[in-house]
């Protein structure tokens, strides 16, 4: 068996939302096996919102889960690093509607994650394991699923621009392929789109600390991560757009030119299709992550 986990204590970190301007406290608490992954809003006394595709709403250049009267605004990099470290169940307490931006990256909550360390429980994971192609095409965005003994991901994207006209890179996810080669890909924007997305409200909070800003010319900050940081951070956004289906994936995911509301529609579309997988319980080999790494690698 592959046990469901959560993390062993509570710990919480201070940062501002992208989006608002606000400051925000997070915490993360430990929470019980198949209870998932669950945002709470201390300043609404309490109420909650699932993580889970079906309370998707307010897709505006973040990935926001609304249910009743709570909101919470820019999940999707938590998530990534939530799903990627194997931490099933949790709960995530804030006090503002957004989730602190940080660095732009996920690396902040990886490391708080590892500082709260992690929990095996005792009721076994269930994988999502694909069976049949799945796709979701919106003009010239697509977004596909195929079966594979793996959770991979390929991902390419293509803008008009010079340094981004092309970037394509595919990873095999384990925890430490996602902690070393994905996780402190940060956020990108266009210094163009900048004081757009300001006159609605929107990036706030953003600057240099916390995105890579695009000029027409080259980047504003001092230095990239990685040469290809952009393809790496948009693979960062679909683990955890995906995350919203509530469950490990194991098959091969392909995107091309995608975007949050392309990811969770896909998300939401993949859960609905339910002739098209089938919930597995990983090998008792598989300690680390959350991907069966049992079976020998298939070179395709
Ligand atoms: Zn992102």
């Amino acid at each position: 068996m592959n046990p469901q986990r959560t993390i062993r204590r509570s710990i919480s970190c201070a940062g501002i939302g992208l989006h608002s301007g606000n400051k925000v406290t997070l915490s993360l608490k430990p929470a019980a096996a198949d209870s998932g992954v669950r945002f709470r809003r201390a300043d609404l006394g309490g109420l909650e919102v699932a993580a889970a595709a079906e309370h998707v709403g307010g897709i505006n250049y973040a990935t926001g889960l609304t249910r009743d009267a709570v909101r919470v605004d820019t999940v999707e990099h938590l998530m990534a690093a939530l799903v990627s470290l194997g931490i099933d169940n949790v709960v995530v307490e804030l006090n503002s509607p957004e989730v602190p931006i940080m660095d732009g990256s996920a690396a902040p909550f990886i490391y708080l994650i590892q500082e709260a360390g992690v929990k095996p429980l005792t009721t076994a994971r269930k994988y999502l394991k694909v069976l049949r192609p799945m796709s979701l095409t919106r003009g010239d965005k697509r977004i596909a699923i195929y079966p594979s003994d793996y959770f991979k991901v390929t991902y390419s994207i293509a803008y008009d621009h010079p340094m981004l006209r092309h970037q394509s890179r595919t990873i095999r996810l384990s925890e430490e392929t996602f902690v070393e080669e994905i996780a402190s890909a940060r956020t990108f924007i266009f210094l163009n789109e900048v004081e757009r997305l300001r006159q609605q409200g929107l990036a706030l909070g953003g600057s240099l600390e916390n995105a890579i800003v695009i000029s027409d010319t080259g980047i504003l900050n001092n230095a990239l991560r990685f040469d290809d940081e952009f393809v790496r951070h948009k693979i960062l956004d679909v683990i955890g757009d995906m995350a919203l289906i509530g469950r490990p994936l194991i098959g091969h995911l392909v995107a091309h030119r995608g975007g949050h509301a392309l990811h969770t529609a896909f998300a939401a579309q993949v859960l609905a299709q339910t002739d098209a997988w089938t919930l597995v319980e990983g090998e008792a080999a598989d300690l680390r992550g959350t991907v069966p790494s049992a079976a020998p690698v298939r070179v395709s």
